[in-house]
């Protein structure tokens, strides 16, 4: 594990293991609601959940957060098991449903009622809120408060019988309408729903808030450290008031910032409306911030889990630059991904001082970074293609790559040299002749003379087309909700689909998933829309300046 200083929650669960509190135990739990895929927030929430248990020796659970009937889908609840194990976690034995509980957290309820700390109230969901007050103005108490014990007990067990219609009653918390905290002026607990739920199918016409199950399911499995997002800090009080009025075992419940990036929707609402409204091509679109989109895109859980690491975990609310996750990812397919060329607007260039049928190998580093990656051969031959943004007819100053009568280095072997070139009838270069030096086939020159730049290239006779999509972000504001809607800020650019791309022969047949780099390029990822003989690529990232490396080098 990477040096580093301990984040405030390990802080509070040393301080608990010190103090002995939970006898040692640490024993988290990840708790999604099965309402639609993973992305790249809860992957912060997965390694801090998971990565304390680990660090501590203790457990982490997975839980479906499934009180909620509605919007239920197995399709859900797979992708999420699977993204999990993906990034590299395992829950062993111990996956959960919130529903499993519904038996023993509908005990709980009646335990409230007994006791008159629950009682069945037949306001309106409008009235309730209007009984609620504001924050500069108490709520008022609703006229079933008082109703004797027995009689809410049986109006409860009336309600689980089917007996009324859906929103007409509910079943709320005693606790204090005078409360600075809203959460705590009699909340509901129950309400009436007659919706099929994925799990208990039509057994139970009454379903728990989120409120009156997530501690209570804390409690059953007992979990140590109850780890959520800063939104639920305002719950806190609620959910020590659950497990201390049933006297039940109590874990704590610990806030922290939950992430955002720059360019980056993260509310699964807007997620599931990109999907549905066609604005993407599905959540595993490369330019989603689904883990299964970045999966597709060419990420890796190791990059990922070094950005969780490296962007902590904090108390206060801020935005990361989306920047901050690229470099993840770049760091960790610059140590693994061959190196390969790859021209993706290709410019034919006809070397005249090379036999036609000559083909003669180069050899090339797999990776600078890791010399057991080994070499691999590169065909050379009379006709080459370049990248066309690699040759100028009017070079301005800075401009080091080819023009005409300019030389620069072939990566890997010859200066190269254009001599004429060649204009289709509208007048755009269609073609170069070239010619190169025999004598530097080693990259050198033996009299010492110099080029300035190095550029990629393949063998035509060789080379394999693919198709390859560049990626930009999805949206042209950090704020994607800037305006007040992000269709609006939805960039036109976020995908570019190059059709005729030409790579070196070392990728043919390289299965989806597969990630190399394209030399000055960037990072790509063979996508599963790949066919025998027609390869698709995704720029997983660009490169930044890890070119100028080369260049020196050589
Ligand atoms: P919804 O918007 O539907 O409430 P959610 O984003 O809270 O969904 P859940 O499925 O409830 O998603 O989240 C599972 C866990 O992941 C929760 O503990 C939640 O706090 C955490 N989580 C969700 N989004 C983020 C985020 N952006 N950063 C860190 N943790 C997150
Ligand atoms: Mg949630």
């Amino acid at each position: 594990m990477e040096e580093r200083s301990l984040h405030f929650i390990e802080q509070e669960i040393e301080e608990d293991n010190r103090t002995g509190r939970y006898e040692k135990r640490v024993h988290t739990r990840f708790p999604p609601e099965p309402n639609g895929y993973l992305h790249i927030g809860h992957a912060k929430s997965i390694c801090l959940n998971f990565g304390a248990a680990a660090r501590y020796g203790g457990l982490c659970n997975l839980r479906f957060d499934d009180t909620n009937p509605t919007k239920k889908d197995v399709e859900y609840v797979e992708s999420i098991m699977a993204d999990v194990r993906w990034l590299g976690f395992d829950w062993g034995d111990r996956l959960f449903y919130a529903s499993q509980y519904f038996g023993q957290i509908y005990e709980y309820a009646e335990n409230l009622i007994r006791t008159g700390k629950a009682y069945v109230c037949e306001l309106s969901a409008d009235q309730i809120r209007e009984h609620r007050g504001t924050l500069t103005s108490p709520g008022k108490p609703s006229p079933w408060r008082e109703r004797p014990a027995p009689e809410s007990l049986d109006l409860f067990r009336r309600m689980r019988a089917g007996e009324f219609p859906d929103g007409s009653r509910t079943l709320r918390a005693k606790i204090d309408l005078a409360s600075g905290n809203i959460n705590l002026r009699d909340p509901v607990l129950y309400r009436i729903l007659r919706a099929p739920h994925h799990r208990t199918g039509t057994t139970w016409c009454i379903y728990p808030m989120y409120d009156f199950a997530h501690g209570q399911c804390d409690s059953l499995e007992r979990i140590t450290h109850s780890i959520c997002t800063l939104e639920f800090e305002d719950h806190r009080p609620l959910y020590d008031w659950f497990v201390q009025s049933l006297g039940i075992y109590a874990p704590r419940q610990i806030e922290f910032a939950r992430l955002n990036l720059t360019y980056t929707l993260m509310s699964k609402r807007k997620l599931l409306e990109l999907v549905r409204d066609g604005l993407v091509r599905g959540w595993d679109d490369p330019r989603m911030p689904t883990l299964c989109g970045l999966r597709r895109r060419g990420y890796t859980p190791e990059a990922i889990r070094a950005f969780c690491q490296r962007i902590g975990v904090a108390k206060m609310n801020s935005t990361i630059e989306v920047g901050v996750l690229e470099n993840a990812i770049r760091e960790d397919l610059n140590r693994r991904a061959p190196r390969v060329m790859g021209v993706l607007r290709p410019l034919r260039v006809v070397v005249e001082n090379v036999p036609e049928g000559r083909v003669e190998d180069f050899e090339l580093a797999n990776n600078p970074e890791d010399t057991a990656a080994g070499t691999r051969r590169v065909p050379f031959s009379r006709d080459l293609f370049i990248e066309r943004e690699d040759f100028m007819e009017e070079p301005p100053k800075k401009y080091f790559r080819l023009a005409p009568g300019r030389e620069v280095r072939l990566r890997g072997g010859y200066f190269l040299k254009c001599d004429r070139v060649v204009k289709d009838a509208q007048g755009a270069v269609s073609e170069l002749r070239c010619s190169i030096d025999p004598a530097t086939r080693g990259g050198q020159a033996p009299d010492g003379r110099k080029v300035k730049g190095t550029i990629h290239w393949v063998s035509a006779a060789q080379a394999i087309r693919a198709e390859v999509r560049i990626y930009e972000t999805l949206f042209t504001r950090p704020d994607p909700d800037e305006g007040g809607d992000y269709r609006r800020n939805l960039n036109p650019r976020s995908l570019e689909v190059l059709k005729d791309c030409l790579l070196e022969r070392s990728v043919a047949g390289a299965a989806p998933g597969k990630t190399v780099q394209f030399e000055r390029h960037g990072y790509f990822c063979v996508d599963p829309d790949s066919r025998e003989g027609a390869l698709v690529f995704n720029r997983t990232v660009s490169l930044r300046d890890t070119w100028a490396k080369i260049q020196e080098k050589e």
